[in-house]
């Protein structure tokens, strides 16, 4: 609904529930989600704030990894992504809208899992980039469980792996090639802050993520590189009807934040360009809060 001088009421400028049942395997498709969510194809507009600069994005082939690496190449910057090689349709979707800015788009395929993919998924990007100035590592695995004994072992390594352990190993592959002016950003979660029951695991890998950020921003800063964490509250993604929520809870996902509706992931994407951009010069070991209301305090 626009009013005027183009401006939108924020309450009814996306979808809201309820959505249709939608169980798709994980890790999800992009293509495959009702409504298709809004990464910033058409919408997502650039100003030269990342010009020139080299990013890498795990989890680049979707939701807000997707829309970061959208707008990242919309500001000017080359743009690798990291994703499950399952993912390759998504992938190619966001390279090609790379490409299309007249900026270099790298593909990626691998599981972060592995520690030795995780460096070497760091040097490939280096290599076809030229160098690395901003690092995203926002890659996630999220599957509920409505009990404790229904966690295994394996759920709870698999989450641990992809959410904690990879974090760590491309931070540490990525790290010495950051320069002056380099900037880190994770993503983390609302859930690190009011965690929900179905969400055991994953919540407390987005409370590490937390700490994990704030204590390498500390050693960063001494190098000149900032490092911050993004919490998203709900947000309209694979992530979701792929096992990251009960089928009836997506139905109705995003009902209970203030806007009465998710986030779209294109409403992510400014916080990840401010966090990446020079403008952000002052700003290092923060949280950002896009929770829809509910807050990270
Ligand atoms: P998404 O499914 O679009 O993105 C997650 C990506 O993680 C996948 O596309 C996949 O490429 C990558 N990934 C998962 N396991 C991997 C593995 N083993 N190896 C390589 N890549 C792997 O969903 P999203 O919601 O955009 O998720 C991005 C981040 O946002 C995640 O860290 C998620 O926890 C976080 N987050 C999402 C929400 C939400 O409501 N959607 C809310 C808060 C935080
Ligand atoms: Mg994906």
């Amino acid at each position: 609904m626009e009013t005027r001088s183009g401006m939108q009421d924020p309450r009814v400028q996306y979808p809201a529930p309820p959505f249709p049942r939608q169980p798709q395997p994980a890790p999800g498709l992009v293509g495959k989600m009702v409504p298709v969510p809004d990464h910033g194809e058409s919408s997502y507009r650039g100003s030269g704030r990342l010009e020139g600069r080299k990013a890498l994005v795990t989890g680049g082939d979707s939701g807000i990894g997707r829309a970061a690496a959208i707008a990242f190449a919309r500001e000017g910057a080359d743009v690798a992504i990291a994703y499950l090689p399952e993912e390759e349709a998504d992938a190619r979707d966001v390279i090609a809208l790379i490409l299309a800015e007249g900026r270099r788009g790298v593909a990626l395929p691998g599981d972060i899992r592995d520690e030795t993919w995780c460096h070497e998924l760091v040097d490939m990007a280096v290599t076809a980039l030229g160098g690395l100035d901003i690092l995203v590592v926002n890659a996630g695995r999220q599957q509920f469980r409505e009990t404790l004994e229904d966690l295994s072992s394996e759920d709870f390594d698999r989450t641990m792996k992809t959410n904690l352990y990879a974090l760590y190993w491309i931070t540490r592959a990525a790290v010495p090639y950051l320069a002056p002016g380099a900037s880190v950003i994770t993503t983390a979660s609302i859930q690190a802050y009011r965690p929900s029951e179905i969400l055991l695991d994953y919540a407390t890998t987005k409370a590490g993520i937390v700490a994990y950020t704030k204590a390498l921003a500390k050693q960063l800063i001494k190098k000149g590189v900032r490092a911050n964490v993004v919490a998203p509250g709900p947000v309209w993604t694979a992530l979701q009807p792929s096992g990251g929520q009960p089928e009836e809870k997506v139905e109705e996902f995003g009902k209970d934040s203030d806007f009465g509706r998710p986030a779209q992931p294109v409403e992510l994407a400014p916080v990840y360009v401010l966090l990446a951009s020079e403008e952000a010069s002052f700003i290092n070991g923060e949280v950002y809060g896009v929770t829809g209301g509910k807050g990270i305090g």
